[in-house]
């Protein structure tokens, strides 16, 4: 078997970090600047899983797990109605219902409170890990800090929006109600529909999500990291540590961080021997080149439930929820089914001439919680499971990878979660 170290056998790499998405690239930056000699190893070039296409939106406010009880309601209709927000593919349905007892156990008081409050931690952190990073690489243009928008059109959405800001409220999450007349003066070409919405201060947006991970990229080349475009099949912990198999080879480091997003489950058991009950929340995008000036932040709307984001290559219509595993092939109309949605949303409605469409992976754990995690006497780390959240937890988590690396490292001055509700042993 061919060595891949670089040729130096000798001299493995610190870290292998597997997986170039916007987790692993944010922890290789981290952990290179504080003084480790990194690798980076994807089948892909960095930035083209899910964090290629999400929303964008540095979703601070977003402290609650996707799913409450109403689900178990709306089954029938996941089931029945393929271009609906919440779909399971009934041939998915099998492979899918453990990962769903798991989520509806976790739906408890108990349980949910303390998801609610792992969430909140990450997130309460995310604002300021993400302007630390981006000044570290001076790009703090990427990121735009002017808040988001959840509008309602339906007179009788104002109850439910009343009591999602008692929620928010109650959760410390700052949030303003903002009546129709103030919608309508700071976002003018939606519809007079609107009734008024929930403004997260708090909270911002990208402007283009895989430009932040090419940035993050550069600077991470420029610290020393190594870029390797191969897939991992397997490794092992050995006693001074781990080997990672590919087609190509093998390679070794002294410690390997697992960041593969939705397909982490596989390296983890090989290399752990933990069965981590991740699967995937498929979620959809369509990109709309032609309307670049209709809003001047992220918006989602209650009802239709898809978020709006201006980016620099024009509006992202995003969202949806699809259980439908790896392995079965874009369902590309329910990008499609976005602009549809948009309808009647705006005064003119969006044009969607050359629109691009595009299927990613969210990578989730039943518990709505991430993977954060130093295992194997620290030589597996392991960044995993963000699933809604990623981009906006990114930062935070290479944070906390870094803290574990090197405890005395300079992130100590930052307060930071403690990381006991994103452990691999809680399952
Ligand atoms: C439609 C949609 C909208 C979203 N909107 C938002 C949002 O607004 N805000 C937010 O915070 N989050 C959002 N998310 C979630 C966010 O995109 C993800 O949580 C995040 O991108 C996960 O990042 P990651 O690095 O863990 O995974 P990924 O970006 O998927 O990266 C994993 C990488 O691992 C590589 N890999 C996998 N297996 C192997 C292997 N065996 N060997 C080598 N490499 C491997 C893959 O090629 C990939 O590059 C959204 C997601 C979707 C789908």
């Amino acid at each position: 078997m061919t060595s891949l170290n670089s040729g130096n056998t000798q001299n493995p790499a610190d870290i292998a970090v597997v997986g170039a998405g916007i987790i692993g690239v944010a922890c290789a930056l981290r952990l290179a600047r504080q003084g480790k000699r990194v690798v980076v190893i994807d089948h892909q070039d960095p930035g083209h899983g899910a964090s290629f296409g999400n929303a964008g939106h540095l979703a601070t406010e977003q402290v609650f797990p996707i799913a409450d009880l109403s689900i178990l309601k709306r089954l029938p209709a996941m089931l029945m109605d393929p271009m609906g927000p919440l779909r399971l593919d009934w041939r998915y349905m099998p492979r899918a219902l453990p990962w769903f007892t798991r989520l509806l156990l976790n739906l408890r008081p108990a349980p949910f409170q303390r998801t609610v409050a792992g969430i909140r931690a990450l997130n309460e952190s995310s604002l300021g890990a993400w302007q630390r990073l981006l000044e570290t690489i001076a790009r703090p243009d990427l990121l735009k800090e002017d808040g988001s928008l959840l509008v309602f059109e339906r007179p009788d959405s104002g109850q439910a929006i009343d009591a999602l800001q008692a929620r928010m409220r109650h959760q410390a999450v700052p949030v303003d109600l903002w009546q129709a007349s103030a919608v309508r003066e700071v976002a003018p070409q939606l519809s007079e529909h609107i009734q008024g919405g929930l403004f997260f201060p708090r909270t911002g947006h990208f402007l283009d999500p895989y430009r932040v991970v090419g940035e993050l990229v550069k600077a991470a080349k420029a610290s020393g990291v190594q870029f390797i475009k191969h897939q991992v099949t397997g490794g092992r912990v050995q006693e001074h540590g781990v080997s990672l198999l590919t087609h190509q080879g093998s390679l070794t480091a002294r410690q390997v961080l697992i960041a593969c997003g939705a397909h982490s489950a596989r390296l983890t058991a090989a290399l752990t021997g933990k069965k981590v009950p991740l699967d995937t929340e498929r979620g959809y995008h369509l990109m709309l080149p032609h309307e670049h000036q209709r809003l001047p932040f992220a918006v989602t709307s209650l009802e239709r439930k898809f978020i709006m984001t201006p980016m620099a290559d024009g509006l992202r219509l995003a969202g949806t929820v699809e259980f439908a595993g790896l392995d079965s092939p874009p369902n590309m109309e329910r990008a499609w089914q976005l602009h549809r949605l948009s309808k009647g949303l705006f005064k003119r409605d969006l044009n969607a001439e050359a629109a691009t469409p595009w299927m990613g992976f969210r990578p989730s754990l039943p518990d709505s919680l991430p993977i954060i995690d130093r295992v194997c006497d620290g030589k597996v780390l392991l960044a995993f499971g963000h699933q809604h959240l990623g981009l906006t937890q990114a930062a935070v988590t290479a944070e906390l990878i870094g803290r574990m690396v090197l405890p005395a490292s300079p992130t100590g001055v930052h307060a930071l979660p403690a990381v006991e509700a994103y452990r691999l042993d809680r399952f």
